[in-house]
C-alpha cells in the first residue's frame, strides 16, 4: 500500500495586523531528511505516521511539513505557493491508496477563507473516489460542509491542552487503513451547536463531556466523535463549534449522536469558558497566594498569548510586577528579537539597557526601559511540548517546536525569558534549560492561553487564567466580528436554539 502525506497548517488570527508569509513557515521536505537538516521526530504526526507505516511494511511518502506560528491572514501567493507544491508532489507520486493530512483548520488566506476545504477538494479532484483522504485537524477548527464532503474521515483533538495529538493520529491512521481494505465505510455528520468560546477541558464538566465523548465512540459502528471547538480570532462563516460523529456507513445514527452531543455540549455553554480576571485582581491574588504557598503560582496571560496570534511582546504584566516590588519571579516567553541581538552580542553574565516589549502595536502596551543582566542563552532552541493525560499523568512522546534563540534576562527579582521567535510557552523545562529552577518561584507567568497547563499543573499550587489588556483577550463578546454570524450563537444569543 502507499500512503501520501503532507501538512500544510497554521491557525490565523483574522484581526491581526501581522501577515504571515512565506518565511514565517517552518519548513521541511523529503530532501531535508535526506540530507540530516532535519528528521522525522521534528514533524509530528508525520514522524508518528511514517513508523506505523514502515512496521506494516507500507510504502510512506511525504511531500511537505509547513507550520507557521499562529499570527494574520496568510498572503495569497504564500498559501497557493506550499498549496501547489502539496499538490504537484500529490500528482508525481500518483497511483495512491491513502492520503494523509495533518492541517490546523482555522487557516485563512487572502482571498481563501476555508482552505482546509480547499485543500482537501483539490486533492480529491487530483486522486478520485476510491483514494482514502483522512485528516487531523486541531480541535480549533473551523470545521465546513465543503471539508466534510470531500474528506472521508477526519478527526480534531479532544484535548485543550493539545495532549493528544499523537493519540488522534494513530486513530487516524488506523481507520484510513480500514478504510482503504473496505472493512469499514465511514459517513459523517456535522451538528452546529450555535457557541463560540474557548473551553479548556481539565475542568470537571469538560472531563465528564469527553467521557461521554469516547463512550459513544464504543458503540457499534461510530468509528470517531470530534468537538470543534472553533477558533474565536478567525472571522469566517463556518466558525463556531461544531460535533463531528463518524459512523460506519450508517448516516442516521451518526446524525442522532452528533444533535444529541450537541445539545448536551450547549447545554454545558455556561459552565466550560475560562475563569479568568481582570490583571489587577489576578496577580493580586497571585501575589498573596504566593506567601503561604510552597510551590509556584501560575499566571496565564492569555491576552498576549503566541498561540492564538498575539505579538508576545506586552508590557502590561511586567510593568504591574516591577511597580508593586514583587520579587522571585519567572516570565516566559517574550518576543523581541532586537534585544535578543543585543544579548547574542554581549554573552552571558553582561549588563544591558535595553527599551523592553511593547513594539509590535497598540495591544503590545509601552516598551519598558530597564537594566538588566544576560544571565544565559540557548541558540536554536527546540521548545518541548509534552504531551501528558490529564487523567492518568501518563506521558507519551513529547512535541518539539523550534523557537529560535532564547535568552533569559534578569531584573529587579524577575527572570525573563526572551525568545527571537514568536512562540508559547508549553513547559517549565525552558527555564531549567536556561539554568533558572521553576520551582523555586513563587510566581510563573506563561504567555499561554492553555498549552502550558499539562507541564506546569504538576509544579504550581493554583492556576490563574489572567484577561490581561492584549491583543487576544479571551472575552468572546468584544471580539468585532463580520463575517461570522452572532445572531444565531451564544453567548450573543442566549439560547439560540428556540
Ligand atoms: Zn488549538
Amino acid at each position: 500500500m502507499k500512503i501520501f502525506s503532507a501538512c500544510l497548517a497554521t491557525e490565523t488570527n483574522t484581526f491581526s495586523p501581522i501577515p504571515t508569509g512565506i518565511n514565517d513557515f517552518t519548513q521541511v521536505r523529503p530532501t531535508d531528511i535526506a540530507n540530516g537538516n532535519a528528521s522525522f521526530d521534528e514533524i509530528p504526526p508525520l514522524g508518528l505516521w511514517e513508523k506505523m507505516a514502515r512496521s506494516r511494511g507500507d510504502e510512506f511518502v511525504f511531500s511537505l511539513f509547513a507550520f507557521a506560528q499562529p499570527s494574520g491572514l496568510t498572503t495569497r501567493t504564500t498559501y497557493e505557493r506550499l498549496r501547489d507544491e502539496l499538490l504537484d508532489s500529490l500528482r508525481a507520486e500518483m497511483p495512491v491508496d491513502i492520503v494523509l493530512l495533518n492541517l490546523h483548520g482555522a487557516m485563512v488566506a487572502d482571498g481563501y477563507e476555508d482552505c482546509e476545504g480547499d485543500i482537501i477538494e483539490q486533492v480529491r479532484a487530483i486522486v478520485g473516489q476510491d483514494v482514502v483522504i483522512a485528516v487531523e485537524l486541531d480541535l480549533h477548527c473551523h470545521l465546513s460542509e465543503k471539508m466534510v464532503s470531500t474528506a472521508d474521515l477526519m478527526i480534531t483533538y479532544k484535548e485543550y491542552p493539545h495532549v493528544d495529538i499523537n493519540a488522534r493520529a494513530e486513530e487516524l491512521f488506523d481507520l484510513a487503513i480500514a478504510i482503504q481494505q473496505k472493512k469499514i465505510q465511514p459517513t459523517m455528520v456535522l451538528y452546529d451547536c450555535r457557541m463560540m468560546g474557548m473551553y479548556p477541558t481539565n475542568t470537571a464538566a469538560m472531563r465528564r463531556f469527553i467521557h461521554v465523548m469516547t463512550a459513544a465512540e464504543q458503540q457499534d459502528a461510530v468509528l470517531s466523535v470530534s468537538f470543534g471547538h472553533g477558533f474565536p480570532f478567525g472571522d469566517v462563516p463556518d466558525a463556531g463549534g461544531k460535533m463531528l460523529v463518524v459512523t460506519d456507513n450508517n448516516p442516521a445514527l451518526a446524525q442522532k449522536i452528533a444533535q444529541s452531543l450537541g445539545q448536551q455540549i450547549f447545554a454545558l455553554r455556561e459552565q466550560i469558558n475560562f475563569p479568568c480576571l481582570p490583571l489587577d485582581e489576578a496577580l493580586s491574588q497571585a501575589n498573596t497566594l504566593s506567601i503561604d504557598s510552597q510551590k509556584p503560582i501560575v499566571v496565564a496571560d492569555q491576552s498576549d498569548n503566541p498561540g492564538g496570534g498575539a505579538p508576545g511582546d506586552a508590557t502590561y504584566t511586567l510593568a504591574w510586577l516591577l511597580k508593586h516590588q514583587i520579587q522571585n519571579v519567572g516570565m516566559a516567553i517574550f518576543y523581541d528579537p532586537q534585544v535578543i541581538k543585543l544579548a547574542l552580542a554581549v554573552g552571558e553574565g553582561s549588563r544591558l539597557t535595553i527599551r523592553f516589549g511593547g513594539k509590535l502595536g497598540p495591544t503590545s502596551g509601552d516598551p519598558l526601559d530597564l537594566e538588566v543582566t544576560v544571565i544565559a542563552i540557548q541558540r536554536d532552541y527546540q521548545h518541548r511540548f509534552p504531551q501528558i493525560d490529564l487523567e492518568t499523568s501518563k506521558e507519551s512522546d513529547p512535541v518539539y517546536w523550534p523557537i529560535g534563540d532564547v535568552v533569559a534576562l534578569h531584573c529587579q527579582g524577575i527572570d525573563i525569558l526572551v525568545g527571537s521567535k514568536r512562540a508559547q510557552c508549553f513547559s517549565p523545562c525552558i527555564f531549567s534549560d536556561l539554568g533558572i529552577n521553576p520551582k523555586e518561584k513563587s510566581l510563573l507567568i506563561v504567555k499561554s492561553a492553555q498549552h502550558f497547563y499539562g507541564a506546569f499543573a504538576p509544579i504550581a499550587s493554583d492556576v490563574i487564567y489572567m484577561a490581561a489588556p492584549g491583543a487576544v483577550p479571551p472575552m468572546m463578546q468584544q471580539i468585532p466580528y463580520q463575517r461570522m454570524r452572532t445572531d444565531n450563537k451564544y453567548p450573543w444569543v442566549d439560547n439560540p436554539f428556540v
